[in-house]
């Protein structure tokens, strides 16, 4: 009797702190995003990336630095990947995170690479982009923010949208071959 007694007593103290536990956990990590990691086949919460304007500059080439962080555009058909057709990941140039697949790349013409999904919708951000008279969706990086490009409402199936990509922005990473 004493035995279940004790086990009732630390039951509820385990159910009691549980949550405790949680809040503390969410209040104290805000940097923290859930992503989904490619290689694990789950999400995975990583910190979010923040740099100053002068840091990513060291980091980056300078076309990268002028579309991903000053939100730019590539010149159509200048970048290799809106081509390439091998089987692989397209990562962030910026922070590495997984971005697109080549599962849902086709071509579009454009001469941007064209995807009509990405990994996960929790893997990339976007907002409404009013610049030149324009109403557009942009998409960036949910992890570091860099700008990858723009979602118009023309893609083919199944989601019927074009994420209309810079190259210079993206990581290719050729799939392993066994
Ligand atoms: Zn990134």
């Amino acid at each position: 009797m004493k035995k279940i007694k004790m086990f009732l007593f630390l039951a509820v103290l385990v159910l009691a702190l549980v949550p405790l536990n949680l809040f503390a956990e969410s209040s104290q990590s805000n940097n923290l995003i859930a992503v989904y990691d490619v290689s694990k086949g789950e999400m995975i919460n990583v910190e979010k990336i923040e740099k100053t304007d002068a840091e990513w500059k060291k980091e980056l080439t300078p076309e990268q630095y002028h579309v991903t962080r000053q939100e730019g555009t590539e010149r159509a058909f200048s970048h290799s990947y809106h081509h390439l057709k091998e089987k692989g990941m397209f990562k962030c140039s910026n922070c590495g995170t997984d971005l697109y697949s080549s599962d849902t790349k086709f071509d579009s013409g454009t001469g941007w690479p064209s995807f009509w999904a990405p990994v996960s919708e929790k893997n990339v951000g976007m907002k409404t982009d009013r610049k030149f008279f324009m109403l557009r969706t942009e998409v960036h990086c949910a992890r570091c923010g860099a700008h990858l490009g723009h979602v118009f409402d023309d893609g083919p199936k199944p989601t019927g949208k074009r994420h209309c990509i810079n190259g210079v922005a993206l990581n290719f990473v050729p799939e392993k071959q066994d």
